[in-house]
């Protein structure tokens, strides 16, 4: 089986198996978890900030984030296309009376600032108090530029607003602009990262800021259900992630591009690739046909008018002739 629906579907590896069977644990809800503190250690050395939090989900450490950075009748600058915006149940305005001022995303992923800027509201008993912009790298992939992070960086502090990232896949940005991970979270106050995606283990995110933020978002935590006790086991595949599935997402990246090469050779129209997702253009009437083709050949991938098809770890070159063969074979029946 070919899964290409997303890089969530990634299996633990043996090796990172090992590394959960041997980690040594406590009760991280009394703190004395040691291989929870030595992820969270990591994660704060890794992104430049002062303190970080392990979460269960990327979600919940989004919702924790905005929960810590707004309050009841604030408002957060978000992606109309941003997960912590449309996938997350409208988390933010149910648990948090926080309202969500969406902005189009350009084509490259990115919030236009003037559009932004203008989204601000002044200080006026009629708004909503604006309190922080939100921005999501990489988005669809794409991964936004250092040089509009640092303008989004300086509008912030013009403003007084905070800068979330949510960064589910910041480390895909960072094998493919080559720098650090504290090279892009230097222009954030606070920063999620996915542990789940395309780094492979089964479970976990984690959040990044300074001392104080962490504090109250570990309060925030507890009361949200994500304080976890032996989750040492979890934090043992993060950190086996961190050292060995970052530079490896390359691999993922030059996959989805030669994909895009393969697909566009035999006819198929490919919209864009960037990083690890490639996004084809589907003729409306083939998409159930050629549902039922790849569900024949073994292949997971979410057949629509847009399709978008995600590399990740558990798929090989190999598998992706076998998927291009077979995606010939259909449109030459
Ligand atoms: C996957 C994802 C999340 C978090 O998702 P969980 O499934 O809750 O871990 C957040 N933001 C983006 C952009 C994502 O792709």
């Amino acid at each position: 089986m070919i899964d290409l629906r997303s890089d969530t579907v990634t299996r633990p590896s043996a090796a990172m198996l090992d590394a959960m069977m041997a980690a040594e644990t406590g009760d991280d809800v009394y703190r004395d978890d040691p291989t929870v503190y030595a992820l969270e250690v990591e994660a704060a050395r890794l992104s430049g900030k002062a303190a970080a939090l392990f979460f269960p989900t990327g979600t919940q450490a989004n919702l924790v984030a905005l929960l810590c950075h707004c309050q009841r009748g604030d408002e957060y600058i978000v992606g109309q296309q941003a997960h912590n915006y449309k996938y997350e149940a409208g988390g933010a305005a149910v648990l948090g009376s926080i309202q969500p001022q969406p902005i189009l995303h350009a084509e490259d992923g990115s919030l236009p600032l003037a559009e932004v800027a203008a989204a601000i509201k002044p200080d006026d008993f009629h708004f909503a108090r604006t309190r922080l912009l939100s921005l999501e790298n990489t988005h669809h992939g794409k991964v936004l530029p250092l040089s509009y992070l640092e303008q989004a960086w300086t509008l912030t502090r013009e403003h007084k607003l905070a800068l979330h990232i949510d960064g589910a896949r910041i480390f895909n940005a960072v094998v493919a602009q080559n720098v650090e991970l504290e090279a892009i979270a230097r222009y954030c106050d606070t920063l999620t990262i996915c542990l789940s995606k395309g780094l492979g283990t089964p479970i976990g995110s984690l959040l990044c800021g300074d001392e104080a933020y962490i504090e109250q978002a570990r309060r925030w935590r507890k009361m949200t259900g994500g304080g976890m006790r032996q989750s040492g086991i979890l934090a043992a595949a993060g950190l086996y992630a961190l050292k060995h599935n970052i530079a490896r997402l390359k691999e993922d990246h030059d996959n989805a591009a030669w994909l895009g090469e393969q697909l566009s050779a035999i006819g198929v129209e490919v919209l864009n690739q960037h990083t690890n997702m490639l996004f084809v253009k589907v003729p409306t009437e083939k998409v159930d046909a050629l549902k039922s083709w790849m569900q024949s050949g073994d292949v997971l991938i979410s057949v629509g008018p847009v399709t978008r098809i995600v590399t990740h770890l558990d798929v090989s070159r190999q598998d992706l002739q076998r998927l291009v063969a077979h995606w010939q074979a259909f449109l030459q029946q």
